[in-house]
Parts: structure tokens; sequence; C-alpha cells
């Protein structure tokens, strides 16, 4: 099946970029486990290794060599990924850290500066501020409570060379203004006349409900361990962008080994055909959920896009920047840290477990898991309190989880 711009990306993720006749009519993609693959003849493995190494230029696609370069599964799984933001290329990493390190080491050099909103993903987090330093990049926090795109625009450092950004934030929901970011961008690389990228890590609501590809950045990033996996049974990651950005951050990654394996490919293969519907049925939801637990006097404050307050900036930010309210919820139960716990304890059909973004209903408690390694201050400013616990909204039916939310809060 050919990319086609009349199709949407869910139709696509049946067939496209696999013919079942390369492989006796067999609907599905086969699953390609081998390390190496077979020269018809020396002539061919000479070729395949000069386009491969960028010593020639082919319009064929290129030949196969060696599973960390590239095999079938990847392939097939890199020209899907890129449908869903309308990309015109695509990688998919071992892990949304690898997509991450992958990325920022393909394209910072000693000396370079990156700026990045605060809170964000924990191992990014580690990442920027422990491992960046050694290679002599800098990463500069810029606040999500307080208007990163100014903090950006103010930013005197000629150096700039990544803004990354998460949104919405991880626990508190908060969104950042894309459109904003990619002024204060521009601004900047008038000023110092270099380009700077825009990277936005897509994990949350992507690539469902949020394509910032199509809102100024040049990157979208994704822990596909997450909503693309979507059943908490793989780790994997992906990045999205430009033909060329892709091939210098696809030439990092080869040398890196920071690829995705087949298996893990042809799972998300598999994963890619429902990704949609688990998305919007999961939000649907994460919504009547939220609506149970705003109500419940056990339970102060509560953060779900679906509940920001209309006309708010929040909730302008999310109807021009997002197409749906996602399934992550946050909430203060009553009481701190003990009533936080009680609850934890008590939930059975909730699973007591992090992450995000599968069939499976995850809940969890921030201060003490994701976010145990934040400095108090930050907690502090990010709204991460005792008794603040995070809820990845599966697939069952939500009369079941309230069910049990309830009891566990009684
Ligand atoms: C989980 C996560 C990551 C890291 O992804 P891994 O697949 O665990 O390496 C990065 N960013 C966000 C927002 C995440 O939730």
């Amino acid at each position: 099946m050919k990319k086609s711009k009349a199709l949407s990306p869910e139709t696509q993720m049946m067939g496209f970029g696999y013919n079942p006749w390369w492989s006796e009519g067999s609907v599905k993609p086969p699953l390609f486990l081998t390390s190496t693959f077979m020269f018809h003849n020396a002539e061919d493995g000479e070729e395949f290794f000069k386009v491969a190494m960028g010593k020639k230029h082919s319009l064929k696609a290129q030949g196969l060599i060696y599973s960390r370069l590239n095999n079938p599964e990847l392939e097939i799984l890199e020209g899907r990924l890129a449908l869903w933001e309308n990309a015109e290329a695509g990688a998919a990493f071992a892990s949304g850290m690898a997509a991450i390190a992958t990325t920022v080491l393909a394209l910072c050099r000693p000396g370079d500066v990156i700026a990045y909103n605060l809170p964000i993903y924990g191992g990014t987090s580690h990442f920027f501020t422990e491992i960046l330093p050694q290679f002599k990049i800098r990463a500069l926090p810029v606040f999500i409570n307080g208007n990163p795109a100014q903090q950006i625009a103010a930013m005197e450092e000629p150096k700039l060379k990544m803004i990354f950004i998460e949104t919405p934030s991880n626990p508190t929901m908060e969104m950042i203004d894309l459109e904003k970011i990619t002024r204060a961008r521009g601004h900047l690389e008038k000023k110092c006349g270099s380009k700077i990228h825009l990277a936005v890590d897509n994990t949350m609501f992507g690539p469902v409900f949020q394509k910032p590809l199509l809102k100024g950045a040049d990157l979208s990033l994704y822990s596909a361990t997450k909503f693309i996996g979507g059943h908490s049974d793989l780790i994997a990651g992906a990045v999205l962008g430009s033909r060329k950005l892709m091939k210098d951050i696809v030439t990092y990654r080869s040398f890196l080994g920071t690829m995705s394996d087949p298996f893990t490919c042809w799972q998300m293969l598999r994963s890619l055909e429902t990704l949609k519907i688990r998305m919007e049925t999961q939000a649907r939801n994460a919504f009547v959920i939220a609506q149970y637990l705003a109500k419940h006097k056990k339970i102060g404050k509560i953060y779900y896009p679906g509940l920001f307050a209309k006309h708010s900036e929040q909730y302008k930010i999310m109807k021009k920047q997002c197409e749906g309210h996602g399934s992550m919820i946050s909430f203060e139960v009553k009481g701190g840290k003990r009533a936080a716990f009680r609850m934890l304890n008590r939930v059975s059909l909730c699973h007591l477990a992090v992450s995000l973004g599968g069939t499976e209903t995850l809940i969890e408690h921030p201060k003490t898991m994701t976010h145990s390694e934040l400095e108090p201050a930050l907690m502090k400013r990010s709204g991460i309190t005792d008794g603040l616990i995070r809820l990845s909204v599966g697939l069952e039916n939500p009369a079941d989880l309230i069910t049990d939310l309830g009891r566990a809060l009684e």
C-alpha cells in the first residue's frame, strides 16, 4: 500500500509500506529475526555499503545489510509512524531515552546550549543536567508556570542550539503554547543568526491529540513505551521530522546502536493499528472518571485538561493546540501522604505501578515515585504535593474503575 494524502493515518496503519505479495500473501508483515542480510553478489554488497555510508546517492530503497542499520520491520514501522504527523521521515529507537539522547548528541556540540522546561521527565532532566555537562553542553531550565516563551525569548545565549519542550507537563498537565515558543525561537534565530532546533516530547498527548510538527516544531519525540506501544509490554522510542534532520539523527543511531529491535518494531506495528481507538477510548473513560473525582468530597485539586476552566489561558492553549483531553489525571487526596498511600494500597482494579498509556489503568504517587528525584523547591513549584496521585486511565469500563476508586477512597 502506497502513501495517500486522502487516507487517514488510522486507515493506513493496516497496510502502508508493505505488500503481502512480498511474503506469500501473508496479510501481516512477517517478523525478520535476522541480524544480517545476504547480498545477491559482491557488486550489490559494495553498492549497498556506498549508499549506507553516504558515499553515493540512490533513488532506490537502501539495500538491506545488517539489522543495526536497517531492517524490514524498522522500515515499515518508521513509514507508518511518520504518517501520524505528516512528517517526511521517522526513526524508531530502543527507548524514549535512546530517542532523546541520540537526537541531542546528533544535533548539539560542545559549547552549545539547550533550553528546556521544568518540570520535565526525570530521565530527560538527568541526561540534561548530569550527563550533557560532561560533553560541555549546557542545559538551561525555564519554568512551565512562568511564561516559558517569554523566558526563552529573554535568553542571552548566542550558542542556543535547541529548545526542548515537553507538553503537557507531567504530572500536573500544564500546557505550553507551542506557537509562542515558535515565535520566541524565530526572534532568537534572527538575533544570533543561526538555526535553533525546536524539539517537542510528545509522549503525553501524541500523536493522536497533538501534532507538534504542524505547530512549528522541527522534531516530535516519543517514548513509544507509553501510548504508541500502548500495552505496557515493550520499551521503545521514536522521533519524527524532516528528511534532512532525520538523516543526521539516524546516522548517529547507526553508530550508537540505539535502534529498536525487529521484534519490538513488529509489536509496535500491531499497536499502531489500534492507536487511535485506544487513545480516544482512554480519553473518554478519563473524562468520566475525572468528573467523578472532581465531585468527590475527599479529593482536593484535580488536574485534567478536560476540566480546564472555560476561557482560561490553559483552555485556550488546549483548544488551538490539541485535539482531545488525553487520559492522564492527577488529583490531590485530602489528608496528605497517609491518605494517598491508603488509597494506593486499597485499589484492586487499578495497578499500582509507574509508566502510563497502557491498556490497563495505572496509579502512582509522583512525590515518592516518578518525581522523587526533584529538588524540594521545584517539587513545590510544580504542584507535586504529599497527597497528589497520578492516574493513567486504561480501557476498562469506567464504571468499574469508579467503583474501585470509590472503594479505595472510603
Ligand atoms: C517515559 C517517558 C520518557 C522516557 O521513555 P523510555 O521509553 O522510558 O525511555 C520520556 N519522556 C516522557 C514524557 C516519558 O513519559
